[in-house]
C-alpha cells in the first residue's frame, strides 16, 4: 500500500509531466503556464491538430502559450493570435473545444498570411457583404431593431457584436441564419466569417461551409493549394 507521501509525490511528478516543456514540430514552443481542466488532454489534441490541418498553416506561429493571460483577461477572450503567438485560456472545457479555439486562432494567421496572395479573397467578402445585407432584412422581417447598426461595416465593431450576441442572442441567430452562416459568430466580421469557416473546414462540418458559403469554400481550397 502506497504511504501519504508516495502517493503525495506520485500527484506531483503528474502534475510535473502535465507541465513538461513541450514543442510543435521541434519548433512551436508550447508553455502550459497554467495547468488546464481535467477533461483538456493538450498533447492528444496537438497530435491530432496537425494531422487535420496543414503544416505550413503553422509557419507563422512561434509560440502557443495557455494559461491567464492580460491579453485574454483584458478583452475577455478564449482565445487570441497576436505577434506571432496563440494565446489559449487554460479555462477550456475539454479537449474539442482546446482544438476548436487553437484552430480558430490559425486561421486569423492564416488569413494574414496568405489572403492577399489570391483573387477569390474579393469574392467572398463580397459574399459576406450580401449576407450581411440578407441578414439586415431577416432580422427587420422578424421584429428586430435594424436602423442603429451599420450592416455593411465589414470590419469587427464591439457595438455590433454585442448587438448580434446579446439583443438577438446567438439561439435565435442561429435558427434565422441557419442557411446564411455556418454559424453565428461567422456574422460577426469578415475576419470572423474566415476563421469561422476555416474552423468548420478543418475541424467538422466541410460540407456544411461548402453549401452555405461556396466562395469561401473555394477560397480555403485555394490557399490549401499553395505551398
Ligand atoms: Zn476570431
Amino acid at each position: 500500500m502506497k504511504t501519504i507521501i508516495e502517493s503525495m509525490k506520485e500527484k506531483n511528478d503528474k502534475i510535473a509531466k502535465k507541465l513538461k516543456d513541450r514543442r510543435l514540430f521541434n519548433r512551436i514552443y508550447v508553455w502550459e503556464k497554467d495547468p488546464v481542466l481535467p477533461d483538456v488532454d493538450v498533447d492528444t489534441g496537438l497530435e491530432r491538430l496537425v494531422k487535420l490541418v496543414p503544416k505550413n498553416y503553422f509557419n507563422n506561429i512561434d509560440t502557443i502559450f495557455i494559461g491567464q493571460f492580460p491579453e485574454l483577461s483584458k478583452r475577455n477572450l478564449n482565445a487570441l493570435y497576436q505577434d506571432n503567438a496563440i494565446y489559449v485560456s487554460n479555462m477550456i472545457m475539454d479537449t474539442s473545444e482546446f482544438m476548436k479555439n487553437i484552430v480558430h486562432e490559425l486561421a486569423h494567421a492564416v488569413h494574414d498570411e496568405y489572403c492577399d496572395l489570391v483573387d477569390e479573397n474579393d469574392a467572398v467578402m463580397n459574399e459576406f457583404f450580401v449576407k450581411r445585407r440578407q441578414l439586415k432584412k431577416i432580422l427587420h422581417l422578424n421584429g428586430y431593431n435594424v436602423e442603429n447598426q451599420n450592416f455593411e461595416n465589414l470590419e469587427y465593431d464591439q457595438n455590433f457584436d454585442t448587438y448580434l450576441y446579446q439583443e438577438i442572442g446567438y439561439p435565435i441567430m442561429h435558427t434565422l441564419t441557419i442557411n446564411l452562416f455556418v454559424s453565428p459568430y461567422a456574422a460577426t466580421s469578415y475576419k470572423e466569417y474566415f476563421a469561422n469557416g476555416f474552423e468548420h473546414y478543418y475541424l467538422n462540418d466541410f460540407t456544411s461551409v461548402k453549401q452555405v458559403s461556396p466562395k469561401l469554400f473555394s477560397l480555403l481550397t485555394k490557399i490549401e493549394s499553395i505551398e
